[in-house]
C-alpha cells in the first residue's frame, strides 16, 4: 500500500534524526502553515513569543500612522514578517535574506497564506541592498557561537542551515552588523526587535546602547530564558 510505503520512508528518515517537520515539509507558526527548504531555519515556538511581544508595537504604529512598514532581516521562511502581516492588516513587509532558496520559500509561504499583496522579498546581506525607512526592523539572526555549533542536536546541526545559526566567534557578528547600519533605515518612532540567545541579553543591549538605542521591552521564551529584545532609538 502506498500509505505504508510513505510512512515507512518517513520513519526511516526520522530514525536518522531528521526533524519531523522537515520530513513533512512544513510547520505551523503563529497559525500560518510555512513550507521549509534546505536554506531556511525551521521556525521555533520560541520565536512565536517574539512575534507576540511585537504585535502591540505594530498595532500602535498602524493606529498612529495607518501604515506599518516592516523589514525582516534574514527572513528565512518569512515566519516573523508573515505572522505580523497576518495579525496587523495595515502592515506591509520586506523579507531580506542572503539565500535565494530562502527568498523563494518565503514568497511561496506568503502566497500559501494569502499575504502576497503585502509582502516582498529582497536579496541582501543585512542592509546592503535595502533602501527606504521602516517602522519595525526585526531579525532572528544567527547567534550561536561557532565553537558551540558542533554540540547542537543532530536535528539542528544536520538540517537547519549553518548560515542561520552560526553567529561567529562570540555569536554576536549579526548584532554588530545590524547595530552598525540600522539607524539609517529606521523611521521616526521606529523600533528594532531581535531574537537573542539565552545568555546574550546584556551583550546585545550594550551593543545597541552604543548605537544610541534604549531597551523598551523584552521577553523570555517558553523555557524561561531571555529570547527577545525591543529597542527604540533615543532615550
Ligand atoms: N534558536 C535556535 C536554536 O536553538 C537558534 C536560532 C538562531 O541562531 N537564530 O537552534
Amino acid at each position: 500500500m502506498q500509505e505504508v510505503d510513505t510512512i515507512r520512508a518517513a520513519v526511516k528518515r526520522r530514525a536518522v534524526r531528521e526533524p519531523v517537520h522537515r520530513i513533512l515539509g512544513a510547520r505551523e507558526f503563529f497559525g500560518l502553515t510555512l513550507g521549509l527548504s534546505p536554506e531556511t531555519l525551521e521556525p521555533r515556538p520560541d520565536t512565536e513569543i517574539l512575534v507576540e511581544r511585537l504585535i502591540p508595537f505594530a498595532e500602535r504604529i498602524a493606529a498612529d500612522k495607518a501604515v506599518c512598514r516592516i523589514l525582516d532581516l534574514g527572513t528565512g521562511t518569512g515566519a516573523i514578517c508573515l505572522a505580523l502581516l497576518q495579525t496587523v492588516p495595515q502592515a506591509t513587509g520586506i523579507g531580506a535574506d542572503i539565500s535565494r532558496d530562502a527568498l523563494s520559500t518565503a514568497l511561496a509561504n506568503a502566497a500559501r497564506n494569502g499575504l502576497s499583496d503585502r509582502f516582498e522579498t529582497l536579496e541582501s546581506s543585512w542592509f546592503a541592498a535595502v533602501s527606504g525607512r521602516f517602522d519595525i526592523i526585526v531579525s532572528n539572526p544567527p547567534y550561536i557561537r561557532s565553537s558551540v555549533m558542533a554540540t547542537l542536536e543532530p536535528e539542528v546541526l544536520n538540517h537547519d542551515p549553518a548560515a542561520a545559526l552560526d553567529g561567529g566567534a562570540d555569536g554576536l557578528d549579526a548584532y554588530r552588523a545590524i547595530a552598525a547600519g540600522v539607524v539609517a533605515f529606521l523611521d521616526a518612532g521606529g523600533i528594532v526587535c531581535l531574537e537573542i540567545g539565552y545568555d546574550q541579553r546584556q551583550a546585545v543591549t550594550t551593543l545597541f546602547e552604543a548605537s544610541g538605542f534604549t531597551l523598551v521591552d523584552q521577553a523570555k521564551d517558553l523555557g524561561g530564558n531571555d529570547r527577545a529584545l525591543i529597542f527604540r532609538h533615543g532615550d
